[in-house]
């Protein structure tokens, strides 16, 4: 299965892409963790990107887009991925159609996570992020069984730069204007699904998975 999540930042896609890619036996392909680690690791592409997701922009297409070529072109993604923060407007999902078509492959489905306003800036403001497996933790909703220890690999914690509060807002409002069109490029394609992703954790798991069932083959 070729699977894109789609949602505002905050509404759970790193969490449930975790959940669903290890379900369903695919990769899961995070642009904004390919660009964490370039970051971190101070490499090309990591500088390239920095000061984009410093200020919560879009980093340029022709980067981006290099970097996700060269990923569904590794053996891994032959037979299926997730794509969680990628595309984020309408040049990148052009793009994406025809780095596909040229594999000989489309999308099967894109599954978009609807959580209002309010709660994304909840949920984005207690993020913290694991360094070592990048699983994402919340210190309310989801908090690690120690503060600041991942549960599933021991390693450390970390709240990201771009969850501060003015840059929250202005990643929103890059959502809103750049993001949101693909809700109805991918509905007339005839691949998208919503669904409601307020809950527990679990229960959103649940319904995405029960939302993509009749894709499975
Ligand atoms: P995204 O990848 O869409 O930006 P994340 O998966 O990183 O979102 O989730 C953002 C924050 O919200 C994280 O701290 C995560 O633990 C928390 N979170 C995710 N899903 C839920 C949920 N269903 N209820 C409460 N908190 C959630
Ligand atoms: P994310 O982890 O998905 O919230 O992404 C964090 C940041 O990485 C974003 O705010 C952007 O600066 C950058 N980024 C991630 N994915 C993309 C993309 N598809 N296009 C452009 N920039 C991206």
């Amino acid at each position: 299965m070729r699977i894109v999540l789609v949602g505002p930042p905050g509404a759970g896609k790193g969490t449930q892409a975790h959940f669903i890619a290890s379900h369903l036996a695919i990769p899961r392909i995070s642009t904004g963790d390919i660009f964490r680690y370039n970051v971190a690791n101070n490499t090309d592409l990591g500088v390239k990107a920095k000061e984009y997701m410093d200020r919560g922009d879009l980093v340029p297409d022709e980067v981006t887009v290099a970097m996700v070529r060269d990923r569904l072109a590794e053996s891994d993604a032959k037979a299926g991925f997730l794509l969680d923060g990628f595309p984020r407007n309408l040049p990148q999902a052009d793009t994406l159609k025809k780095i596909l078509a040229e594999l000989d492959q489309r999308l099967t489905v894109v599954l978009e996570l609807v959580v209002d306003e309010d709660e994304v800036v909840r949920r984005l403001s207690g993020r913290r992020t694991c360094r070592r497996c990048q699983r994402v933790w919340h210190v309310l909703y989801e908090p690690p069984t120690v503060a600041g220890v991942c549960d599933d690999c021991g390693g450390e914690l970390f709240q990201r730069d771009d969850d501060k509060e003015e840059v929250i807002r202005h990643r929103l409002e890059v959502y809103s204007s750049q993001t949101s069109p693909l809700i109805a490029f991918y509905a007339d394609e005839g691949i998208l699904v919503g669904i409601d992703a307020t809950g527990p954790v679990e229960e959103v798991t649940a319904r995405a998975l029960s939302a993509l069932q009749p894709y499975v083959h």
